[in-house]
C-alpha cells in the first residue's frame, strides 16, 4: 500500500494550484515584494477571521510572539508563566526579552494549562501568562482570566496552533492582549515558507508591534525606537490568502476525519483526543494516547505510515533550559503524556481507506 505521511502538503497544494500560482505571479508581476496591499489584505482577512478588528503580520509565529512580549515591555525583571508541553518557541521566546519563565503542569486529559496549578506559581515578580492552546484546542480561559484579573496580570494567548478553535463561542485573541499565530506549512493554515500574526482588539497596542516589527520606523528613515525586521513577506501573504478561503471547509474535513478515527477506536485501548463541551477543537494534530505507544510507533513504521510525538520532551528537561533548575517529577502529568501521546496523520485530503488503514495497524497492536 502506499505510503501515508503525517500531513501532505502535496495534496492540498494540487486542489489549488491555479489560484496560488496567479496569487504569486500577481505578486511578482507589480514587485509589490515588501509591505503593500497583499500583506494589509491578508491582515485584515485573518484578523476578520478571528472576528478581531487587528492583524500583524510576522516573520514567522515565533517573532509573532517576541514581537508581542517586546511590544508589551517584558524584560529581565518579570515572569512569565506558561507550560512545558509546548513547542521551543514559546519559551524561548520569553527568555529573549530577558524575563524568566515559569512552568505549570497541564490537566488531563486536554493537556492545556491546569488553572489550579497557576496560583501558586505566581509571585511578585509574575507579569504575564502564556497558555497555549495545544493540538487546537483552546486552554480553559474562564478560570486563567480569573486570576490574571484578580492578580493584574497580562494574558498573551499562543495561537500557533489554534486557527478556527472556539472556546465559549469565541475565538483565540478574545482572551488575552493579543495572541499569536503561526502559518508554518504543516500548521492548519500553512504558508510556502515561515509566516505568522499577532492578532489583537488593542488598537494602541497593534500599532506599536507595526513599528517594532518594522525597524521601529514611523517614517522610511525615521525611527521611533530600535525594533527589528519581523514582516510578513507578501508572497506568503498573497499565499494565505487564497488559502484562507478554504479554511472552513478544510475544518470541516479534518474534523469529520477525527470523527471517523474516534469511531474505530471507540472499543479500544487507545485513548483518543478529547472535545470539551464548551469548545470547537480543529485538530492541528489527532494525538492519541496509549501505554503502548512506542510498539504503536514501530509497527506503523513498518507500514509506511508517518507518525511523531508533539512533543517528547518537556521543557522543562530540555538541555536549554537547565538554568531554570527543574527536574524530573516536577510536571508529572506533562511528563506522563510525553511517554505515552503519538500524533497520527491528519490533513483534510485525507480518505477514508486511508484512515481505515492506520486504525487496522494501530488495533493490530493494541488488541
Ligand atoms: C509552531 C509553533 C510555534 C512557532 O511557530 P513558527 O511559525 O514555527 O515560528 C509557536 N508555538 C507553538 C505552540 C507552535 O506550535
Amino acid at each position: 500500500m502506499a505510503p501515508i505521511p503525517l500531513i501532505d502538503l502535496g495534496a492540498q497544494h494540487r486542489s489549488i494550484q491555479t489560484e496560488i500560482e496567479i496569487a504569486i505571479q500577481n505578486v511578482i508581476q507589480e514587485t509589490a515584494f515588501i509591505g503593500g496591499s497583499y500583506l494589509e489584505t491578508f491582515e485584515n482577512a485573518f484578523a476578520a477571521y478571528c472576528e478581531l478588528p487587528h492583524g500583524v503580520g510576522t516573520s514567522s509565529g515565533t517573532t509573532a510572539l517576541h514581537l508581542v512580549f517586546a511590544a508589551l515591555g517584558l524584560g529581565p525583571d518579570d515572569e512569565v508563566i506558561t507550560v512545558p508541553n509546548t513547542f521551543i518557541a514559546t519559551v524561548e521566546t520569553i527568555v529573549q526579552t530577558g524575563a524568566k519563565p515559569v512552568f505549570v503542569d497541564v490537566l488531563d486529559p486536554t493537556l492545556n494549562m491546569d488553572p489550579e496549578k497557576l496560583e501558586a506559581a505566581i509571585t511578585p515578580q509574575t507579569r504575564a501568562i502564556v497558555p497555549v492552546h495545544l493540538y487546537g484546542q483552546i486552554a480553559d480561559m474562564g478560570p486563567i482570566l480569573d486570576i490574571a484579573r484578580d492578580q493584574n496580570l497580562l494574558v498573551i494567548e499562543d495561537a500557533a496552533q489554534a486557527h478556527g478553535a472556539e472556546y465559549k463561542k469565541k475565538r483565540a485573541g478574545h482572551f488575552g492582549v493579543a495572541a499569536t499565530f503561526s502559518f508554518f506549512p504543516g500548521k492548519i493554515l500553512g504558508a510556502y515558507g515561515d509566516a505568522g500574526m499577532v492578532v489583537t482588539q488593542d488598537a494602541d497596542l497593534a500599532k506599536q508591534m507595526k513599528m517594532l516589527a518594522n525597524h521601529g520606523r514611523i517614517e522610511k528613515y525615521v525611527h521611533q525606537i530600535a525594533g527589528y525586521n519581523y514582516r510578513l513577506d507578501p508572497i506568503q501573504a498573497a499565499i494565505l490568502n487564497v488559502k484562507l478561503k478554504h479554511l472552513d471547509r478544510w475544518l470541516d474535513r479534518r474534523r469529520g476525519n477525527v470523527r471517523l478515527y474516534n469511531q474505530l477506536f471507540a472499543e479500544s485501548t487507545v485513548q483518543t483526543p478529547i472535545e470539551t463541551s464548551d469548545s470547537r477543537h480543529v485538530y492541528t494534530y489527532y494525538v492519541i494516547r496509549s501505554e503502548q505507544r512506542d510498539q504503536i510507533l514501530e509497527g506503523l513504521e513498518k507500514e509506511d505510515i508517518q507518525a511523531q510525538i508533539h512533543y517528547p520532551i518537556p521543557l522543562h528537561l530540555q538541555p536549554a533550559f537547565q538554568d531554570l533548575n527543574y527536574q524530573k517529577g516536577d510536571f508529572p502529568v506533562a511528563e506522563q503524556a510525553a511517554d505515552e501521546i503519538l500524533s497520527l496523520p491528519l490533513y483534510p485530503e485525507l480518505e477514508s481507506v486511508q484512515i481505515q488503514q492506520i486504525a487496522d495497524a494501530v488495533l493490530k497492536i493494541t488488541s
